[in-house]
C-alpha cells in the first residue's frame, strides 16, 4: 500500500491498545504508550526545527527509546538513519556528515565517541537518553560536550499533543530509511528507502507465515486481518512473543523485528547486546514463540551449558537471516526445537530488508539449504557474474548454473545517497540489483546462496567458494564455529585456509584430512587456525576481512 510507515503504528496502536510492544529492562511500553510517546517525540522534533527533509541519526542499542525515537522521527516526516552505538569516531563522522543528519538521538554510555566528532557534521540537536534512568546531567556528560546542543530524551516531548502531527507524505518519494550497509566487505554507502518500500517489505515479511492478510481500519491505519484455522497457523496475530538481539540500527532488526512484529501486534523483549545466559532465561520466562536472528545466535544459545535446562517448547517459528545458515545448523536446530518451523530469509541492506524465503506455512514446500523463493511481487535471476549489464532483456541462466543473484521489486533500494557512480553499478534502468552474491535457482525457483562474490578465492586459477569447505566442516562433531578465507601465495594466488572452534579432540591435519576427502583437489583446505571465537560484526555476519588481516 501507498502508505506513510506511520500507519503501522496507528493501526497497532487501535488494534493491540494495552497490549505489552516492547519489553526492555523490567519496563513495559504498550502499544498505547508506544504511539502516544512516538507522537509526542515527532512534535518535540517538530518544534526544534526538525521536519520533512531531514535527517535524525539514532545512535542507540535496543533500548526502549529506540521505537520512540524511530516512529517519531519518521512521523515527524524526517528520515531515520541508524548508527552502530559501537562505530569508532571516525565511522561515526564518516555517517553523520554523509546523511547530513541535523540531529542524533544517543545514550549516555554510548555518547563519547559522538562529542568527539560532533564538530565535523552539520548535526545542532543531540537528545540523550540515560541508560540508567533520568534526568541526563547535560552539562557533566562528555566533559560538557552537549551542553549547548543537548537535550535530555524525557524533555523532548515533554507538554506535546498525543495525536500524530499533520505531515503531508509523499511514502513512493519520500525517505523513510538512508541506512548504512554493513561495510562487512568494503566502504559504508548509505541505501535510500522510502517509506512505502519499509511498509512493503513489511507486509512481505508479516505476510508470509500465512494466516494474515493486509487490510486498513477505520482511520486508515495499517493491520493485518486473520484468515486460516488456529491448527494451520502456529503463531496468531497478536499472540506472538520475541526476545530480540538482532540490532535495530540494522535492516533486519529494523524491519524483520521491530516494523514486522509491531504490525502483528507482537511483543518484542529488547536486549542490546547478547547475554547468552539472560537471553535464555527472557526466552523462558516470556514463553517466546518465535526466535529469529543470524546463524551465529543460534549456535551461540545451543553450545550453552544452560540450553539443555530450559523449557523453550513454546517456540513455533525460527527465522533465520543475514548470512547463510549450515545445512548442520538447521539439522541441529529442528532437533532441539521439534515443534518448530525453521524460515530462512535471504536479502541484503539494499532490498530494504529481504527478497526471498522459504514457505513455512502448509501451501509451500520448504527445501533445505535453499533461501525459498521470492517474496510477493519481486523476481529474482541469476546472470553470468561477468555480464555487463542486467535489465529486463538479460536472460536468468537455466536451473542449476551458477551466477550473479539480480533482484527485481518494489522493496529494490532508490539507490546509494551521494553516490551515482556505485548506484549505477549496482542498479540497471529496468530496476535490477546486482546483489554481489553468487547463486542458483532450482527447476522450481528455489535460490541457493552459494557465496558472495568478493569472498571467493581464486586457487591457481580456479574459483573456490569458502561456504562449500564451511559446509563439510560444519559436519565434523568437534567444529562449532568456521569460517574460511585465502592466504596470499606468491604461487598459487590464495591457500583456502580454515578458521576453526573446536570444542577439542581434533587436530589440524584430521580435520584438513577431512575436509579434502570430500572435496575435487584444488578445493582442499591448506591450512587449519585454531581460534576462541570467529569474529561477527554487531548483525551476526563473520567479518572475513579481519580473518584475512589475521593472516
Ligand atoms: P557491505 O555490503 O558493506 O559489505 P554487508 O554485505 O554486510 O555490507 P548487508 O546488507 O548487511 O551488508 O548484508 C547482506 C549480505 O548478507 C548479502 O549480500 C548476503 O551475502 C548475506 N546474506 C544475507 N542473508 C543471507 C542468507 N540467508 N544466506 C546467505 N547469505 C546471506
Amino acid at each position: 500500500p501507498d502508505v506513510p510507515v506511520g500507519t503501522i503504528l496507528a493501526g497497532a496502536a487501535r488494534r493491540w491498545g494495552d497490549r505489552t510492544a516492547f519489553h526492555y529492562a523490567g519496563q513495559d511500553l504498550s502499544y498505547t504508550e508506544l504511539a502516544a510517546q512516538a507522537a509526542r517525540f515527532a512534535h518535540g522534533l517538530r518544534a526544534r526545527g526538525v521536519g520533512h527533509g531531514d535527517v535524525v541519526a539514532l545512535h542507540l542499542p535496543n533500548i526502549l527509546q529506540f521505537p520512540i525515537a524511530y516512529y517519531g522521527t519518521l512521523l515527524a516526516g524526517a528520515t531515520f538513519s541508524p548508527c552502530n552505538p559501537l562505530l569508532p569516531p571516525d565511522d561515526l563522522a564518516f555517517q553523520l556528515d554523509d546523511c547530513g543528519a541535523v540531529a542524533v538521538v544517543t545514550l549516555d554510555f554510548v555518547a563519547a565517541p559522538l562529542a568527539q566528532v560532533l564538530e565535523r557534521t552539520k548535526v545542532r540537536t543531540v537528545i540523550v537518553a540515560p541508560l540508567l534512568g533520568g534526568p541526563v546531567d547535560l552539562a557533566g556528560l562528555c566533559e560538557g560536550a552537549f551542553a549547548e546542543c543537548g537535550v535530555d530524551f524525557a524533555a523532548v516531548g515533554e507538554g506535546q499533543p498525543d495525536d500524530f502531527p499533520q505531515v503531508d507524505i509523499d511514502p513512493g518519494v519520500d525517505l523513510a530509511h538512508i541506512a548504512y550497509t554493513g561495510g562487512t566487505t568494503g566502504r559504508s554507502k548509505g541505501v535510500m528507502i522510502t517509506h512505502r518500500k519499509v511498509v512493503t517489505n513489511t507486509l512481505h515479511y508479516a505476510c508470509w507465515n500465512g494466516g494474515s492478510v493486509p487490510a486498513r481500519d477505520e482511520e486508515g491505519g495499517l493491520v493485518l486481518d486473520q484468515v486460516g484455522s488456529e491448527e494451520e497457523y502456529p503463531v496468531r496475530l497478536g499472540t506472538g512473543t520475541i526476545v530480540n538481539v538482532a540490532p535495530w540500527f540494522h535492516a533486519m532488526g529494523t524491519i524483520g523485528y521491530l516494523n514486522v512484529p509491531v504490525l502483528q501486534g507482537a511483543t518484542v523483549v529488547a536486549h542490546p547486546r547478547l547475554d547468552v545466559p539472560a537471553f535464555l532465561a527472557d526466552m523462558e520466562k516470556f514463553r517466546a514463540t518465535t526466535l529469529g536472528g543470524a546463524p551465529a545466535l543460534f549456535s551461540a544459545l545451543m553450545a550453552d551449558p544452560s540450553f539443555e535446562s530450559r523449557d523453550l517448547s513454546a517456540v513455533r517459528v525460527i527465522s533465520s537471516g543475514a548470512a547463510p545458515l549450515a545445512v548442520e545448523m538447521l539439522g541441529r536446530l529442528q532437533d532441539k526445537f521439534p515443534d518448530a518451523v525453521v524460515v530462512e530469509a535471504y536479502g541484503l541492506s539494499e532490498v530494504t530488508m529481504g527478497a526471498t524465503a522459504n514457505p513455512s506455512h502448509r501451501s509451500g514446500e520448504r527445501k533445505l539449504g535453499t533461501v525459498g523463493v521470492p517474496v510477493f511481487d519481486t523476481q529474482v535471476k541469476v546472470v553470468p557474474a561477468d555480464a555487463e549489464r542486467v535489465d529486463d532483456a538479460t536472460p536468468g541462466l537455466p536451473a542449476g548454473q551458477e551466477g550473479e543473484v539480480c533482484i527485481k521489486g518494489p522493496q529494490v533500494m532508490v539507490g546509494y545517497l551521494n553516490r551515482p557512480e556505485e548506484t549505477a553499478a549496482v542498479l540497471g534502468e529496468d530496476g535490477w540489483l546486482r546483489t554481489g552474491d553468487i547463486g542458483i535457482i532450482d527447476e522450481d525457483g528455489y535460490l541457493s546462496i552459494v557465496d558472495r562474490k568478493k569472498d571467493m578465492l581464486i586457487y591457481n586459477g580456479y574459483n573456490v567458494y569458502p561456504r562449500e569447505l564451511e559446509e563439510i566442516l560444519f559436519t565434523h562433531p568437534a567444529v562449532t564455529g568456521a569460517a574460511v578465507v585465502g592466504r596470499p601465495d606468491p604461487q598459487a594466488g590464495e591457500l583456502p585456509t580454515a578458521f576453526v572452534v573446536s570444542s577439542g579432540g581434533v587436530t589440524e591435519d584430521e580435520l584438513m584430512a577431512y575436509v579434502n576427502e570430500k572435496v575435487v583437489p584444488y578445493k582442499k583446505l591448506r591450512g587449519v587456525v585454531f581460534v576462541d571465537e570467529i569474529p561477527v560484526s554487531a548483525a551476526g555476519k563473520v567479518l572475513k576481512r579481519e580473518l584475512r588481516d589475521r593472516l
